[in-house]
């Protein structure tokens, strides 16, 4: 079981291998594989810094506890009928991405996010939205 905070089931989405370091991209990968092959992996939802959050560089300007970082968990949770402390597998969590959540919804949610601007965190929710799941990581 793997334990995520709120936006990070968006982030994994628009993942392309693309990240703050090299831990950090290895270890979002082997997360993103694991969803990938097996979307029955069960997911924990957490308030604040998770598995993702464990890896980000020292070296970095450390946003995984600033406010508007829980605001867009809260907000992306809310959007997926979700609350903190609640277990469940991957395919579900693509369910609820395919019946409550639209490609645009990342411009309102993520506003602030500087990975915003590549555009594949829209075209991540759009593949989910077509059934195609997550995409290949090369
Ligand atoms: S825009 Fe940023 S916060 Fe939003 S899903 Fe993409 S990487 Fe995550």
């Amino acid at each position: 079981m793997y334990k995520l905070r709120g936006h990070h089931l968006f982030c994994l989405l628009g993942f392309r291998g693309m990240g703050y370091s090299k831990e950090y991209v290895e270890n979002m990968t082997r997360l993103h594989q694991e969803l990938r092959n097996n979307p029955k992996t069960l997911i924990l939802l957490i308030e604040g810094p998770d598995q993702l959050c464990e890896k980000y560089p020292n070296s970095g300007d450390y946003h995984c506890q600033d406010n508007h970082i829980y605001e867009k968990d809260a907000a992306i949770l809310t959007k997926l009928g979700l609350r903190i402390g609640e277990t469940l597998c991957w395919e579900d969590i693509e369910s609820r991405i395919q019946r409550y959540v639209e490609p645009s919804d990342i411009h309102i949610i993520c506003k602030n996010c500087s990975w915003r601007q590549y555009g594949v965190c829209e075209e991540g929710i759009q593949e989910i939205v077509e059934g195609k799941g997550l995409r290949e990581v090369e």
